[in-house]
């Protein structure tokens, strides 16, 4: 119950990695408003969080939209009086070639995966800074630092949110923390499922830990990055993937 008297906002929080992010926190003692463009989803969220004895409420909103943006942190402050965690999930994949997807494709990834967040700290910036020990945490990848083919939409918007945590850690300091989380693969397949992984074998043992990820590692990493335990970490980027960016692979 360490986050008790805590405001959370989580962007993208009614599926997947978000999903497992809000009820951690909600499970902490947060009150957690999930914002997401998903209302089917969101809402039954919410209602699982609050019938397992937690605090939620969920906002429709695009974090590419300055509007929506505006809306829901406003709106967040007026349901619950202050926001003291800032989690900035919501992104968007990208499938194609570099030759077939046209630049409006191409914006589209920036302007979920980069300028979201961007919108997000700009509009919450003013609450957070009069909240005690207030942060905020964006959910990167590993694709900012290592790349497959065909991926540049989203390891260049990725890279970015990387760069914006590190600017707006020295902008928004000493009074808000700012902190990355580069998750390497996580199976949102199984969120909250007693299922077993779906993926194979091969899947699990070439990570050094042996396994694939579940979205609930990336959930425990940001408990930790909120509490007061990293009150002496800003501007840092936390590698949640298993080894997998430690792994060197060459034929054997
Ligand atoms: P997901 O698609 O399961 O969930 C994304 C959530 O964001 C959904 O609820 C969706 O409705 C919402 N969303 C999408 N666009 C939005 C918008 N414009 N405004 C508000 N909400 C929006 O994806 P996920 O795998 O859970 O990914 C969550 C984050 O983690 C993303 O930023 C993703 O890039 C990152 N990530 C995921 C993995 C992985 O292996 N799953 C690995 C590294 C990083």
């Amino acid at each position: 119950m360490r986050f008790l008297d805590k405001t959370v906002l989580v962007t993208g929080g009614a599926k997947g990695i978000g999903k497992a992010i809000s009820i951690g926190f909600a499970r902490s003692g947060a009150f957690v408003v999930i914002m997401d463009i998903d209302v089917e989803a969101g809402n039954r969220l919410v209602s699982q969080i609050i019938s397992d004895g937690g605090r939620a409420s969920f906002i429709h909103g695009d974090v590419s939209s300055e509007d929506d943006v505006f809306r829901v942190v406003t709106g967040t402050v007026e349901i619950s009086g202050s926001i003291d965690v800032l989690i900035n999930n919501a992104g968007i994949g990208w499938t194609g070639t570099l030759l077939e997807r046209s630049t409006d494709d191409w914006r589209k990834v920036i302007e979920v995966n980069l300028t979201g967040p961007y919108l997000m700290a700009k509009y919450s910036s003013p609450y957070l800074a009069t909240s005690k020990g207030s942060n905020i945490i964006n959910i990167v990848s590993t694709r900012a630092l290592m790349s497959e083919r065909n991926s540049e939409p989203y390891s260049a918007s990725k890279g970015g949110l990387l760069a914006l945590t590190h600017s707006l850690a020295i902008t928004l300091g000493p009074k808000v923390r700012v902190n990355a989380i580069c998750p390497g693969w996580i199976d949102i397949t199984d969120s909250q499922s007693d299922k077993p992984s779906k993926q194979s074998d091969v899947a699990h043992n070439q990570h050094p830990v042996g396994r694939v990820g579940r979205p609930e590692d990336v959930a425990d990493a940001c408990l930790f990055l909120s509490s007061d335990e990293a009150s002496f970490i800003t501007g840092a980027n936390l590698i949640v993937d298993g080894g997998m960016t430690r792994k060197m692979i060459y034929l054997e």
